[in-house]
């Protein structure tokens, strides 16, 4: 299948930008743990951020296949899209269900860099993958809600200035489906950091600028809740098949980076005279990674024509994500092992990129909560939670 040369040109766009933040960029940025700031602004101001935003509010307009071959670019340059990447799904929800009078006060100032809608709060500690058990509250108080509660996880707070926030409006034992009473918010961060909303930065094993955040009667405008109350969770839905497919093309560029990687290192290194890469149980385990990221990169793409097609791609989604961030990891491994004990030092980005990759398995969904899903939603297997 030969792509369409507007997506060549967009990955030769992507790469170019890459190329200006090599891998001592990165390396720097995860020894001090710093937020790759001039990275993201960088891919702000060329546009690419504002891909999904339509042409009247300041963006490219351009569709979800064009976004992941973004994402995707910037992986296989070694680069790491987990700096910014919820901008673009986040926007979705906005752009599919705010009013607007939001999208006009919102879009533009996202699309040209002065607006970083970045955070995306869903995640809680006591619930975990169960979201509809969540426990923080929107209470409505005349032109105001009063949120209290708990996220985590929520990458990215700290360098945003928009959170999207899902909390319940209604209590879960007035509400006759478990799926209503949640609402989305979009949070200007910048009035609630001081007075009720407090960040707390989590250290993880990669650098991923991700924060607890606690809400303490935080007051915020009526005029903050996207679409209707109660419908907030068919709302995030609908983002967060487009958040799964665009993490599985971040998962395939990883996965081409490893697989690159190793090829080029397999064809140099030497041991008994010889390249190592000419030794079969060097190489097939290389081509075994190629054959895994290819299959999964057909139904990333396949799920990508779904979702611009207007369908639901629910499963695509699911399966594009599973099998993406397999490969993504199978590969991680695969280049460690062809690197032996340069694998582990921090020159070469592969131990780097080796822990940025381990993520996606678990997040933004864990793989066995795909599997679920298939086994009950494609296959009509009995529910089991
Ligand atoms: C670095 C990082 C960044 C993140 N960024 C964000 C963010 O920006 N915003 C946000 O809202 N969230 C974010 N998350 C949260 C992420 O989406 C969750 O960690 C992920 O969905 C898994 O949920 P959990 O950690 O609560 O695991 P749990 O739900 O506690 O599950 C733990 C394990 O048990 C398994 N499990 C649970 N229930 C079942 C079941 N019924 N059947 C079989 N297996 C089951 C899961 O598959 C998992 O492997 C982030 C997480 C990390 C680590």
């Amino acid at each position: 299948m030969t792509e369409s040369e507007d997506l060549a040109e967009i990955r030769r766009a992507v790469q170019a930008l890459c190329a200006e933040f090599p891998g001592e960029y990165w390396r720097e940025k995860d020894r001090t743990r710093d937020y790759p700031g001039e990275f993201v602004d960088a891919l702000t101001q060329a546009g690419f951020l504002a891909a999904l935003i339509p042409g009247d509010y300041g963006g490219s307009g351009l569709k979800l296949d064009a976004a992941a071959v973004i994402m995707e670019e910037i992986q296989a340059a070694g680069c790491n899209g987990a700096s910014a990447h919820a901008q673009m799904y986040i926007m979705n929800t906005l752009l599919k269900y705010g009013s607007e009078e939001q999208k006009r006060a919102y879009l533009p100032g996202i699309a040209d860099g002065s607006l970083r809608l970045q955070a995306f709060g869903v995640s809680e500690p006591t619930s975990g993958t169960d979201t509809l058990s969540l426990r923080t509250v929107a209470v409505r108080d005349g032109d105001e809600y009063v949120v209290n509660g708990q996220k985590i996880w929520t990458s990215r707070a700290e360098h945003s200035d928009l959170m999207l926030l899902l909390a319940r409006t209604t209590p879960r034992e007035q509400v006759e489906k478990k799926t209503e009473g949640l609402s989305i918010f979009l949070v200007d961060m910048r009035k609630a950091v001081g007075s009720g909303m407090t960040i707390k930065p989590i250290r993880t094993m990669m650098n991923h600028s991700t924060t607890e955040v606690f809400f303490d009667d935080l007051r915020i405008p009526a005029s903050s809740l996207i679409g209707e109350e109660g419908k907030g969770f068919r709302y995030i839905l609908s983002g967060m098949n487009a958040e799964r497919i665009l993490i599985a093309a971040e998962c395939i560029g990883d996965a081409k980076w490893f697989i690159n990687k190793a090829s080029d290192y397999a064809k140099e290194r030497k041991v008994f005279g010889r390249p190592i890469g000419q030794n079969q149980g060097v190489q097939f385990p290389i081509a075994r990674c190629y054959a895994q990221m290819r299959a999964a990169e057909l139904m990333v793409h396949h799920a990508a024509q779904v979702y611009d097609a207007g369908g639901n791609p629910g499963a695509e989604a699911n399966m594009a994500k599973m099998l993406a961030s397999e490969a993504s990891w199978a590969a991680a491994d695969m280049c460690v092992q062809t690197f032996g004990g340069f694998g582990f030092a921090e020159e070469y980005d592969v131990e780097r990129k080796f822990r940025e990759a381990r993520l996606y398995t678990v997040a933004p969904i864990s793989t066995n909560l795909i599997l679920s899903y298939l086994a009950e939603h494609v296959l009509g297997l009995p529910r089991s939670y």
